[in-house]
């Protein structure tokens, strides 16, 4: 349409002929093999891609190893410097780059911005890390020695992003390291590369008026394979991956074998608790918006509802009757809150989860239908569901990415909420809505949520930059932007200098020869 298009040629995407940039150049892929790449909100084709191929690779990773051994000597602050103009940067391109995260991924135009925006945080948050990359300071046990602890740059780190957020988790990964010292590689979700391309110009942009080499922020175009590369190679230090679980065991296998890092953003069963003295209402806004929100395809959805059975019925009442009236459609229409789900295969686990729960003996109480006629032509558009549901079914134990909210009740005590809401494999998100000091202090105790997050009064989905984000068990343990999480992306090394003129060793050991 004529509204992509001027947000195509805002963002100068050009070169699509290339299947990887080292900053400025943009090279011709050998392999051939493209990728068309459909927009799930309206079915139609934005554009082919090329795929690279392990020459490609090859050239990427000579380029960024030549550019780290410039990049490290330049002073943190200094690079800083270079992330505040990006986000500089970032902040112009705030419109055009929001309307292309929601016409090539699905999620309304508002969380395209609040995409783009996120990324300007974290620019914003590097620029001041870029000058409090502290270690400590120890007292030496040895007379006349001083010890203190240094952080130092990594070299390539890898990241590996997934479709459902294209460019805000390149940017925790790609500024947080960038100030770190060291360089970039990234692969982005081939289903959504045409993002990647577009950050990859704006940056392209800063690095040329800074005269910066080749190889600090490098992109490659690609599936799988490419990611499988960077996970095997000891060039990559750090492979930092977000994604499935199913993902995340194979690059964390293949990077734990040759002793790598590998940084981890996996899969959620996000719950919110609903106590009998929550504030009623803003829990139905919290959980509307977690697990409606992106279309169920957030790694912090709300996916289980668990509430205390005293306000079973009223809240489940209220849930229905706002489903009704949710304005599910093109997401980049004003007023639509829920777009289309990223392609027909998401289409598919949809129905087969709710399919699967009715024969375990979840009942369907609204929702489930994949919409079709005008305005919905893709065939990627379905209606959010709520399933009333147990938590040990098989399908409520698994991460669905859509739009099923599994409501489930508990009896009694706060910590039989609790103990529903571990019952899971993964540990991404989780909150409690309640009053009442003794529930919520509970539930943030040690014996209280297993999560990465555990939110009092607010949803399981939209984090702030500014605090570390991961989650724990088969989430991959990971963390990631805000907090001291940028201390993945550096070697830490302790140093004892002697300045006296005795050798004295540690513990007190005598060892004269
Ligand atoms: P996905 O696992 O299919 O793909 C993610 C990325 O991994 C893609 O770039 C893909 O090409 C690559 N990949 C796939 N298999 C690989 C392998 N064996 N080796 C190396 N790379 C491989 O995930 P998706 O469908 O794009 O995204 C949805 C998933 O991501 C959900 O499970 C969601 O919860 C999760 N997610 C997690 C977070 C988080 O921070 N915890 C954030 C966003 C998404």
């Amino acid at each position: 349409t004529k509204e992509i298009k001027e947000v195509l040629d805002k963002l100068n995407i050009k070169e699509l002929n290339a299947a990887y940039s080292t900053g400025l150049v943009w090279g011709k892929p050998t392999s051939k093999v493209t990728k068309d790449i459909f927009s799930p909100t309206d079915g139609r084709l934005i554009a082919s891609v090329c795929i690279a191929d392990k020459n490609d690779y090859e050239e990427v990773i000579t380029q960024a190893e030549k550019a780290f051994k410039i990049w490290r000597k330049v002073p943190a602050p200094k690079r800083g410097e270079i992330i505040r103009q990006i986000g500089d940067r970032l902040r112009l391109y705030k419109a055009p780059l929001g309307k292309l995260v929601s016409y090539e991924m699905g999620k309304i135009y508002q969380e395209g911005l609040g995409e783009v925006q996120e990324m300007i945080d974290i620019c914003d948050f590097a620029v001041g890390l870029s000058r409090q990359l502290y270690g400590l300071t120890m007292h030496s046990e040895r007379a006349e020695h001083r010890m203190y602890e240094q952080y130092h740059p990594l070299g390539i780190v890898g990241v590996i992003s997934a479709f459902n957020f294209p460019v805000a988790v390149w940017s925790w990964n790609a500024m947080l390291a960038a100030v770190c010292g060291d360089v970039i590689v990234w692969k982005p979700s081939e289903k959504t590369p045409l993002c990647a391309v577009a950050c990859q110009h704006i940056v392209a942009e800063v690095l040329r008026e800074n005269n910066l080499p080749e190889g600090i922020f490098n992109l490659l175009i690609g599936d799988a394979e490419i990611g499988k590369f960077m996970a095997n190679d000891n060039r990559v230090p750090l492979v930092s991956a977000t994604g499935s679980t199913r993902m995340g065991k194979q690059v964390g296998q293949a990077v734990g074998a040759r002793l790598g890092r590998a940084l981890l953003e996996l899969g959620g069963n996000n719950a919110i608790i609903v106590t009998e003295n929550a504030n009623i209402e803003m829990a139905i806004r919290a959980t509307v918006f977690g697990a409606v929100g992106t279309c169920g395809q957030r790694c912090t959805t709300t996916r289980r509802l668990i509430v205390h059975e005293k306000i079973y019925d009223a809240i489940k009442e209220r849930l229905i009757s706002i489903y009704q009236k949710l304005p599910i459609g093109n997401p980049l229409k004003e007023g639509v809150l829920v777009g289309p789900l990223i392609d027909k295969e998401a289409v598919s686990s949809f129905t087969h989860a709710l399919k699967k729960v009715q024969e375990e003996g979840g009942k369907l109480l609204i929702g489930g239908q994949v919409l079709s006629g005008e305005g919905y032509e893709s065939g990627t558009y379905v209606t959010p569901a709520i399933v009333e549901a147990e938590n040990h079914y098989e399908t409520v134990q698994e991460e669905t990415f859509a739009p099923i909210l599994y409501l489930i009740k508990y009896s009694g005590e706060v910590q039989n909420a609790i103990d529903i809401q571990n019952a899971v494999k993964q540990g991404l998100s989780s909150a409690i809505f309640s009053t009442n000091l003794l529930e919520t202090e509970r539930f943030l105790s040690h014996w209280g949520s297993d999560c990465g997050i555990a939110n009092v009064n607010i949803g399981t989905s939209g984090a702030e930059i500014g605090g570390a984000f991961g989650g724990e068990k088969e989430t991959g343990g990971g963390r990631e932007s805000g907090s001291d999480a940028w201390k993945i992306y550096m070697r830490r090394q302790t140093n004892t200098i002697n300045y006296g003129t005795a050798l004295p060793l540690a513990q007190g050991i005598k060892f004269e020869v």
